[in-house]
């Protein structure tokens, strides 16, 4: 019988994030889509949107996607840079901000 893993995910720890972007604040700079664009692209509407694990935009108001481990830093830097204020990163368990604007 032959194992097989499904790569990439990222998300299988217990502190797993996700992050999703308020499209009505984005300034369309594109900061994040340089820091990370596996998970940030700007849309034909000049704004930026998270993208699934098979690259699709998601642009329904408030989509989350899950934060792959080793983008967490670029995720976090983009969230920090952000003229817009408007990435937020939280927790999936507890839906807890712990980066963006709204993080304590
Ligand atoms: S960095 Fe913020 S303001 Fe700039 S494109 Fe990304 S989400 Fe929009």
């Amino acid at each position: 019988m032959t194992v097989q893993q499904e790569a990439g995910s990222g998300t299988d720890t217990s502190e797993a994030l996700e992050v999703w972007i308020d499209q009505d604040l984005c300034t369309g700079d594109g900061i994040c889509a340089q820091y990370a664009p596996e998970v940030f692209e700007l849309d034909i509407d000049g704004l930026a949107y998270v993208k699934d694990a098979d690259d699709e935009l998601l642009q329904q108001p408030g989509a989350s996607t899950p934060v792959p481990l080793p983008l967490l830093t670029d995720v976090v830097a983009s969230a920090k840079e952000c003229p817009g204020d408007c990435i937020h990163v939280r927790r999936v368990s507890d839906s807890v901000e712990v980066y963006g604007p709204d993080a304590e």
